[in-house]
C-alpha cells in the first residue's frame, strides 16, 4: 500500500527538532567584505538579502545521487538567485574520475526537476559560461595552474605516490607532522621546466602562506584554522585539477557571487581564499550551513531512510512538501509562517541561517505533506502534473484493482467488494473520463487524511453505485415512520418522489452552485419528528438524501455529490431508494 501522507515507520519519533535556532548571524553585521564583480542596476534591497542579482551555483560531484543535504544546498542557492533576480547555475564537478557513478548525472537532473527546481545554466541547458562539466574544462585549469607556476606561486612536484607514502609513514613513526615536507620546493624553475619537457610525471602544488588565512563567512563569521595549510595539490598527476582548484577557477570564471554549501566545506575554504588571493581575484561570499545530523547528533548516514530522494519518491511525498521540509533545515522564514510554496520561499528568503548542526526529525514531514495536499487540491489553476502523478493515477489503479477483485483476479484491497455496485458510468473509460472524474471527486472532498486506499473506501459511492442490499440495510438507520413533508406526515416514498420531481425539473446547469439553493429548500421541507420531544428535526432532508445517494456514507457536500454523479445517476439513485423505501423492491411494480 502506498502511504501518501505518513511515512509508515516514523523515523525519529519524538524528536525535539532543531538543535540551534538562533538567528544572530545576520548579513548586515558583516562589514569590510570585498565587493563582488557582478553588478547590476536592479537593486532589490530586501532585508537580509544582498543588493543586486546574485549568481549562485549547485556544484555536485556525480559520484552519488542527490540526497536530503544536497537538495537543501541546491534549494538555498536556487532561492538566493531567484530572490535577487539573479541566476542559478548547475555545475558538475566530475574531476574525480575514479569515483563517477554511471547514471548519477541523469538521476541528478531528474531528481532536481522532480523536486521542482530549475536552473538557468548547466551542462544540459548550456549558458554563456559553459561548458558546465569540469571534465570538459581541463585546458582552463591547466592554463591557470601554469600561470601560478610561472608566477612562482605554485611549483611542480615530481614525488611519486610511493615516495609520499614512505614519507608519511616515517613521519608518523617519529611522531612528526605528516604534511608534505616540501621536497620539490627547492627544484629550480629551469630544472622543473626541463623535467616536465622530458615527460616526467608531476603534480602541481600551491605555495601556501606561512600563516593560516582568515576567512569571513556569512554564518560562521571570522574563521581561521590553527595551522597553516600545507602546500596542497592543485593539479594531480593524472592531469586533472583537484576539487579545490577547479572549484575556485570556475566560481571566478562563472562570476559566482555567493557560495552556500554545507559546513563540511568550511575547513576547505581557507585553501580557496588563498587561491583567490594568489590570482588577485575577489572571492565570492561564503555561507556555510549547518550539518544535518540524526537524533544521536551524528552525520546523517546514507542508510538513514530520509536521506535518499528515492525514499521520498516511493513514499509518495509531494515535492513541495519535501522542499518545505528541507528549507527549514537551517533556515527560518522569520515571520511565523512555516508552510510555503517554492514561490513563497523565494518571496521571503533571507540569508539568516542557523549556525551549528541541524537535527533532522522526520516528524514534521507528515504535517507538510498534509498542508501541501490541501493546497494542491484547492489551488487554481490546478497543478495537473502533481495531481495526476500523486493522486489521480494511483487512485485509478486502486479502483481498477478493486474492480478486478470482484471477479477474484486481485484480492489485495481493503474494501469488501460485496458493498459495491457497478462502477458509475463516468468511471468507465467508454462512457466518461475517469481521470477528470477522480480529480473532481478529490477536489470536492476534504483533503484525504491517511492513505489513498482509505480515501477510495470513504468515498466508494462516488465511484460505484450503492447496491440495493446496502440501501435496504442502511434504511434501518433512518426513522422513516416519523417523516413529514412540508409539515404533513408523509411516507419515505412520498418524500423521495418530492425530491425527484424537484431535481428532475431543475433547469441546467447541473452544478453544485445551481443545485444548492434548491437542495436547501428541499432538505428543509423534509423533517423527522423527534420521538421524545415530538419536535420536528429541521433539514432532515439532508440526512435522508445522504442515504439515497451514498447509503449514508460521509463524503463531500450533497450539491457536489449530485454534480459529480450527474443528473441521470442522481435520479436513478432516487428511484432505487424510492423502491427500497416503499418496500416494493423485488416484488415487482
Ligand atoms: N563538488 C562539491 C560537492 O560535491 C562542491 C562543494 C562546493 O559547493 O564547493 O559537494
Amino acid at each position: 500500500m502506498r502511504a501518501f501522507l505518513l511515512p509508515r515507520r516514523p523515523i525519529c519519533a519524538g524528536c525535539a527538532g532543531w538543535r540551534l535556532s538562533s538567528f544572530r548571524h545576520q548579513l548586515s553585521t558583516l562589514s569590510g567584505q570585498p565587493q563582488t564583480r557582478y553588478s547590476s542596476s536592479k537593486s532589490l534591497s530586501k532585508p537580509n538579502l544582498p543588493q543586486g542579482p546574485c549568481r549562485t551555483r549547485f556544484a555536485p560531484s556525480p559520484t552519488g545521487y542527490l540526497h536530503l543535504g544536497s537538495l537543501r544546498t541546491a534549494l538555498f542557492n536556487y532561492l538566493l538567485a531567484r530572490a535577487t533576480n539573479g541566476q542559478f547555475i548547475l555545475r558538475l564537478e566530475d574531476t574525480d574520475q575514479s569515483r563517477l557513478v554511471g547514471d548519477a548525472e541523469t538521476r541528478l537532473y531528474d531528481d532536481l526537476r522532480w523536486a521542482g527546481l530549475s536552473w538557468d545554466e548547466g551542462p544540459d541547458v548550456g549558458g554563456r559560461f559553459g561548458p558546465y562539466r569540469q571534465s570538459q574544462r581541463l585546458k582552463l585549469y591547466d592554463a591557470h595552474a601554469d600561470r601560478l607556476v610561472q608566477e612562482e606561486k605554485a611549483y611542480r612536484c615530481f614525488c611519486s605516490p610511493s615516495d609520499l607514502e614512505a614519507h608519511k609513514k616515517q613521519a608518523h613513526e617519529h611522531g612528526l607532522p605528516t604534511t608534505y615536507p616540501g621536497t620539490c620546493l627547492s627544484i629550480s624553475p629551469e630544472e622543473s621546466e626541463e623535467r616536465a619537457a622530458r615527460g616526467d610525471r608531476y603534480a602541481v602544488r600551491f605555495k601556501s602562506a606561512k600563516a593560516p588565512a582568515v576567512i569571513q563567512d556569512l554564518v560562521y563569521k571570522r574563521y581561521r584554522k590553527a595551522e597553516p595549510e600545507e602546500d596542497f595539490i592543485i593539479r594531480k598527476r593524472d592531469g586533472f585539477p583537484t576539487y579545490h582548484f577547479a572549484n575556485v577557477v570556475d566560481d571566478h570564471a562563472m562570476e559566482i557571487t555567493h557560495v552556500i554549501r554545507g559546513a563540511e566545506w568550511l575547513i576547505s575554504t581557507p585553501k580557496h581564499v588563498e587561491l583567490y588571493n594568489a590570482f588577485g581575484w575577489q572571492p565570492p561570499k561564503f555561507a556555510h550551513v549547518g550539518l544535518l545530523v540524526n537524533m544521536e547528533r551524528q552525520k546523517l548516514s546514507k542508510r538513514h531512510p530520509g536521506v535518499n530522494m528515492s525514499w521520498y519518491q516511493s513514499e509518495g511525498v509531494l515535492p513541495p512538501a519535501l522542499l518545505n521540509f528541507a528549507v527549514l533545515l537551517g533556515w527560518h522564514q522569520g515571520r511565523g509562517k512555516d508552510v510555503m510554496s517554492l514561490d513563497e520561499m523565494v518571496e521571503s528568503f533571507s540569508l539568516k541561517f542557523t549556525k551549528g548542526d541541524i537535527v533532522v526529525s522526520m516528524d514534521k514531514l507528515p504535517y507538510f505533506q498534509r498542508q501541501h495536499t490541501g493546497r494542491l487540491l484547492t489551488e487554481d489553476p490546478p497543478n495537473m502534473t502533481l495531481l495526476t502523478a500523486h493522486f489521480v493515477d494511483p487512485i485509478e489503479t486502486i479502483i481498477s484493482n478493486i474492480e478486478s477483485s470482484k471477479s477474484g483476479e486481485h484480492m489485495d484491497n481493503n474494501i469488501d467488494p460485496s458493498l459495491l455496485g457497478d462502477l458509475v458510468p463516468t468511471m468507465s473509460p467508454e462512457q466518461g473520463n475517469p481521470q477528470s472524474y477522480i480529480l473532481k471527486a478529490l477536489r470536492a472532498s476534504r483533503p484525504p487524511t491517511s492513505t489513498l486506499e482509505s480515501f477510495v473506501g470513504d468515498n466508494k459511492y462516488l465511484f460505484w453505485t450503492v447496491p440495493q442490499t446496502v440501501l435496504e440495510e442502511r434504511l434501518n438507520d433512518i426513522d422513516i415512520e416519523n417523516l413529514a413533508l412540508e409539515s404533513k406526515p408523509a411516507t419515505a416514498g412520498d418524500s423521495i418522489t418530492f425530491l425527484e420531481t424537484a431535481f428532475r425539473n431543475k433547469p441546467a446547469p447541473w452544478t453544485a452552485e445551481n443545485l444548492n439553493p434548491l437542495l436547501k429548500k428541499a432538505a428543509a421541507a423534509i423533517t423527522f419528528v423527534d420521538k421524545t420531544s415530538g419536535r420536528a428535526v429541521e433539514t432532515g432532508g439532508y440526512s435522508f438524501l445522504r442515504w439515497v445517494l451514498l447509503g449514508r456514507d460521509k463524503g463531500p457536500g450533497l450539491g457536489d455529490v449530485m454534480e459529480l454523479l450527474g443528473k441521470e445517476e442522481t435520479i436513478r439513485r432516487l428511484q432505487l431508494a424510492s423502491k427500497v423505501a416503499s418496500g416494493r423492491v423485488g416484488g415487482g411494480d
